[in-house]
C-alpha cells in the first residue's frame, strides 16, 4: 500500500490518496474534519425474490445432500456473488447437459429451460433438479394452453435471456414469436389476428412492457390479457420502489451484475423516474467515489438476484465516508416463499 499526493474527487477530500495493488482505494481521511452530510434511501423491497432464494437453496441443499460436485446449468441466478460462494461450495456451473457427468446432480437455473433440457436429461439418465422459479413455470404453461387452443401467441421479451429461450423452448418451433420493442409490434404480422395471445418475460420494465402491450391491443383489439400479470410481484414491488426514491436521489445506485435483467430494468427506470444519474454496480468496490460530487441524496436498491449483504457492505461504505442519514423507504411487505423440491425438502 502507498500513499500518494492526489487531486481531491470530492470537495472534502484530502489531497492524498491510498493506492492498493494499484488501485485507488480513497482519501487519507483527516480524523478531525467534518464528513460532509448525506442522506441515503434505501428502497424496500430490494434484494432476493422468493425465487432466487429458492434456486439458491436448491443448490445448497443439493450439495449438502448429495455432496460436492453439483452441477448447474448456467449461472443459478445472474449474480456474481452468488455464483462465486456457490463455486466455492462446490458446485460446478456449466451451460449445456453434454458437459455434466452421469453420476452426479445437476441443476437447471431459475430463469427455466426449454423442454429438451429435461428430455436430454431423462435420455442420459441423469439425476436433475429444477430450480426454474414458480412465477416462470406459471408463463409456461400459459404458453402451452394457448397452444393447445390452436392460439398464435406472442412473447414479449429480450433475445437471447435464457427465460426466453425456456419459454420459447416449451412449444414447437415457430409456435411463438418474440417481440422485443415497439416497433416489433407495430410490424408484427400475425397469420391469424383474431386467434392470438401474448405472455411476457418476467423481469420485464413494466412502463415498456405497457406500451407494447398497449400497440398490440390498438392494431388486435380482442387481444387476451393472461389471466395474472406475467411480470412477476418481485419485478413489480422493486420498480415501484425505485420509483419512490429515485426523484429526489440526484444519484441511484442498484447493485446487481450487468445480465441480470431486472437489474438493469431497475436502474432504467431510476433514469426515467427523475435520478439525474442512476448506475449497476456489482458492489462497493465498483463505486467511483467521484459521482457523489455535487450530491446531497443517494438512492439505494438491488436487483432481485443480489443478496442484502452487499447493499449492507455499500451502505457502510458511504457511512465511512459521509455523515450519513439512511432512511429506509416504506414499500410492499413481501411474504412470498416457493416450496423446494420434495427430494430436498425431506432432508
Ligand atoms: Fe421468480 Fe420473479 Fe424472482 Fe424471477 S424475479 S426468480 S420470476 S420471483
Amino acid at each position: 500500500m502507498r500513499v500518494i499526493a492526489a487531486k481531491p474527487r470530492h470537495r472534502n477530500e484530502s489531497t492524498l490518496a491510498i493506492i492498493f495493488g494499484g488501485r485507488y482505494l480513497g482519501p487519507v481521511t483527516d480524523p478531525i474534519a467534518p464528513k460532509p452530510a448525506l442522506k441515503v434511501r434505501l428502497a424496500t423491497p430490494r434484494g432476493f425474490c422468493a425465487g432466487v432464494d429458492r434456486a439458491i437453496q436448491i443448490v445448497e441443499r443439493a450439495l449438502e445432500k448429495y455432496g460436492s460436485p453439483v452441477y448447474v446449468r448456467h449461472e443459478i441466478v445472474h449474480n456474481r456473488h452468488v455464483v462465486e460462494r456457490l463455486k466455492n461450495l462446490g458446485a460446478v456451473f456449466v451451460e449445456e447437459l453434454d458437459e455434466c457427468p452421469t453420476d452426479r446432480p445437476v441443476v437447471f437455473s431459475a430463469h427455466g429451460v426449454p423442454k429438451a433440457v429435461p428430455a436430454e436429461a431423462q435420455r442420459r439418465q441423469l439425476f436433475y433438479l429444477d430450480a426454474t422459479c414458480p412465477l416462470v413455470s406459471k408463463v409456461h404453461v400459459e404458453a402451452e394452453r394457448h397452444f393447445s387452443a390452436g392460439r398464435q401467441i406472442v412473447l414479449i421479451g429480450h433475445a437471447g435471456h435464457p427465460e426466453v429461450e425456456g419459454t420459447m423452448g416449451q412449444l414447437p418451433e415457430g409456435a411463438v414469436t418474440l417481440i422485443e420493442t415497439p416497433d416489433d409490434a407495430a410490424r408484427f404480422q400475425p397469420s391469424d389476428p383474431g386467434n392470438l395471445a401474448y405472455v411476457t418475460q418476467t423481469t420485464l420494465s413494466l412502463d415498456d412492457t405497457a406500451e407494447i402491450i398497449g400497440i398490440l391491443k390498438r392494431r388486435f383489439p380482442g387481444l387476451p390479457d393472461p389471466h395474472k400479470e406475467d411480470i412477476c410481484y418481485a419485478t413489480t414491488n422493486r420498480q415501484e420502489a425505485v420509483k419512490r426514491i429515485a426523484a429526489d436521489s440526484e444519484l441511484v445506485l442498484v447493485i446487481g451484475s450487468p445480465n441480470s435483467s431486472n437489474s438493469v430494468r431497475l436502474v432504467e427506470v431510476a433514469r426515467r423516474a427523475g435520478a439525474k444519474v442512476a448506475r449497476l454496480i456489482d458492489d462497493a468496490q465498483a463505486v467511483d467515489w467521484s459521482w457523489f460530487e455535487g450530491v446531497s441524496t443517494v438512492g439505494i436498491t438491488a436487483g432481485a438476484s443480489a443478496p442484502e449483504p452487499l447493499i449492507e457492505a455499500l451502505v457502510a461504505a458511504i457511512a465511512a465516508r459521509f455523515d450519513a442519514e439512511v432512511v429506509e423507504d416504506s414499500g410492499a411487505h413481501e411474504t412470498v416463499t416457493f416450496k423446494l423440491p420434495r427430494v430436498l425438502a425431506e432432508t
